[in-house]
């Protein structure tokens, strides 16, 4: 029987505000600065877009539906912890993980020297390789609430695919 090589595509999108004094932690890794993000986990956006890509590839709903935030489970919880129950859900529905790619929209500090760290932390989360991972970065240019740093917002895609049989 021939067998169909089964791909499927998800988008995620996250916000999370900003307040002072907080610790920030963006795509798994913490970042010295003096804001940080304002959330019932530990509100790493980056990651929460990333899971949101998967569950959306997979049709298998959203990042609220699977980890409430009204669940005291997950109060101030490590969001690599969720994104590696993500990667299971979708490998339990049979599929492989292709790539993934994200883009945080923050005006300050800049990400770069983070970057190669954030891909590593989330490849990690996903057992996969770095180099199916994708994180970049930009300012708004001063605009919007991402400009005027009162939150952070991160939009992600990710492939997913499967083998199976022809019907
Ligand atoms: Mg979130």
């Amino acid at each position: 029987m021939a067998k169909i090589t089964d791909f499927r595509i998800g988008h995620g999108y996250d916000v999370h505000a900003l307040s002072e004094g907080l610790p920030l932690v963006l795509g798994g890794v913490t970042i010295p600065h003096d804001k940080g993000f304002v959330a019932h986990s530990d509100g790493d956006v980056a990651i929460h877009a990333v899971c949101d890509a998967l569950l959306g590839a997979a049709a298998l709903g959203d990042i609220g539906l699977h980890f409430p935030d009204t669940s005291a489970d997950f109060a101030g919880i490590d969001s690599k912890v969720l994104l590696r129950r993500v990667a299971a859900l979708v490998r339990e529905k049979g599929y492989e993980i292709g790539n993934v790619d994200c883009t945080i929209r923050m005006q300050s500090p800049r990400l770069r020297p983070y970057i190669g760290s954030m891909r590593a932390a989330i490849a990690l989360a996903m057992g996969v390789g770095d180099d199916r991972v994708s994180v970049k970065a930009t300012t708004t240019e001063h605009l919007g609430f991402e400009g005027r740093e009162e939150g952070v917002s991160v939009s992600a895609v990710a492939l997913i695919v499967r083998a199976r049989a022809s019907e």
